[in-house]
């Protein structure tokens, strides 16, 4: 090992020139930069494609050049520099660049990577039931044609180095995806990708699946069969390993270790909306977890409108014309969230369309704790037209105690869905933020619409901040109340 570097084989891309060489394709700058929370700018990802190259790694998957602007952009400045960076001994990285199977796709690909001594394009579709007819909405027909198809017209563009990729082929149909492969190879594939997506194989599982691929594959002798796995199992670098003693001449590796997870694109913006399966490989119910009633994965800030859209209508709201402004809405809201709930996602619809008319303002408050005993408000509150009620009310705590005293005035029939308090900043003087959720009752069923014109019940959320925890909650109930009466035509 000391003594001899073994030697770089010449690359041809359709040729195993050393049956025991292994090509070794990065892939850190596209699915690493899939993980959750990864953004790389196109300084840094050159600098990581430039180490690669350093590193001697014979493919640099650079990007996916359709999927911004800005990926474009460092794709095509990958290609143009470090894919021509040629050393002594005649090496140069392979540039690559992902691409869907349609034309658009390939294209932008094309545009970007032309540059590179050795450009390659991975053109992916997906292959399991499961991806194809809840994800794709194909059939098996029409994912061969797609095939046929666009690795013809990659080759027709100029590329000779194109790798296929078959996404979810571990779950895919053995004969189908050979099928595939095959007509892959016919339009000019060169290597083939192997993925487990969702790394839903044990490492003995991949190496017979590889073998099979091998074996079933017409025309499979001169192409690269490459592994990529994923670490939803914890045995990605396993089952690479085992999928090259099968034979697979091409391993797809982050740089923080081979097979080492590298995430993919979010969740909740792809195939688990359509179908919960196509990217969760254990239901919590096959390990004797009831699944809980709330989501299956938080709404947050990188969720999508499809998102949003399903949880609505999980909650009772079909909404269409309104989508629009409820998204920007709860883009808004989960900027500063993070997390959304369902009632959060209530009260969003609800607070659609109106600024609440302030009916009652807070004039006064006067609370009394108590450890042993139970603690009291009093409440001093301003009617739109000025004048002033007073109430006073037990509760256990003053936030009970106050929100009793105001229902003995506003006298609204809502029941309180949320009160929590948080502490935004540290000492006495710290900001309090407390965000209250109400539901109206039957408050207009019979004689209006509700504000969301929908059978659902209307909720209301309000937020508020300050210095005094007892003015902050009170504030957030009392607008709480107020938007309700507005949205209801109170007064
Ligand atoms: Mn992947």
């Amino acid at each position: 090992m000391a003594n001899s570097s073994p030697s770089r084989p010449i690359y041809i891309p359709n040729q195993i020139s050393d049956p025991n060489y292994i090509r070794i394709f990065d892939t850190t700058l596209r699915d690493g930069e899939q993980a959750p929370g990864a953004a790389l700018n196109g300084k840094q990802k050159l600098d990581i494609a430039k180490s690669l190259a350093k590193l001697g790694v014979d493919i640099i998957e650079a990007g996916f050049p359709s999927s911004s602007k800005d990926d474009f952009e460092a794709v095509r400045i990958i290609a143009k520099e470090v894919g021509n960076l040629i050393d002594e001994n005649g090496y140069v990285p392979v540039i690559c660049g992902m691409a869907r199977c349609t034309r658009a796709d390939i294209d932008m690909a094309w545009e970007a990577l032309k540059w590179a001594k050795r450009p390659r394009v991975l053109t992916f579709i997906a292959t399991s039931e499961i991806h194809m007819k809840y994800k794709l909405r194909k059939t098996k027909e029409q994912v061969l044609q797609i095939v046929r198809e666009m690795v013809s017209y990659a080759k027709s563009l100029g590329f000779v180095d194109i790798e296929f990729g078959a996404e979810d082929a571990a779950r895919s149909e053995m004969e189908f995806l050979c099928q595939v492969f095959s007509e892959s190879l016919k339009g000019g594939a060169t290597t083939l990708c192997v993925a487990d997506t969702v790394g839903n194989l044990l490492p003995t599982e991949f190496e017979e699946f590889i073998a099979a691929v091998k074996a079933n594959t017409p025309g499979i002798d001169n192409a690269v069969i490459s592994a990529h796995c994923h670490n939803d199992l914890g045995q990605a670098s396993s089952s690479a390993i085992t999928g090259a003693i099968a034979g697979a001449r091409q391993l797809e590796v982050t740089i923080n270790g081979v097979g080492e997870r590298a995430g993919n694109a979010s969740l909740e913006e792809d195939g688990v909306l359509k179908h919960r399966s196509t990217y969760e490989i254990l239901s919590p119910e096959d390990i004797g977890l009831a699944r809980s009633s709330e989501p299956a994965f938080v709404l947050g800030k990188l969720s999508g409108r499809n998102g949003l859209k399903s949880r609505l209508s999980k909650l009772g709201y079909e909404l269409d014309n309104e989508l629009d402004d409820i998204f920007q809405r709860f883009k808004a809201a989960a900027a500063k969230n993070k997390y959304l709930s369902d009632d959060d996602i209530k009260a969003l619809v609800s607070n659609e369309n109106f600024q609440p008319q302030v009916c009652w303002s807070l004039g006064d408050v006067q609370v009394t704790c108590g450890i042993s005993g139970l603690s009291t408000a009093t409440v001093k509150l301003i009617g739109v037209d000025g004048t002033e009620h007073v109430a006073s009310s037990v509760g256990k705590g003053f936030i009970d105690a106050s929100y009793k005293a105001i229902d003995l005035i506003v006298k609204l029939p809502v029941t309180l869905v949320e009160c929590s308090t948080n502490s935004v900043s540290k000492g006495t003087e710290a900001i309090a933020s407390t965000k209250v959720v109400v539901q109206e009752e039957k408050i207009h069923k019979s004689t209006q619409t509700s504000n969301n014109g929908l059978n659902a019940p209307c909720t209301f959320s309000e937020t508020s901040e300050g210095t005094d925890i007892i003015a902050s909650s009170i504030l957030a109930y009392l607008s709480a109340l107020n938007k309700v009466m507005s949205s209801s035509g109170i007064p």
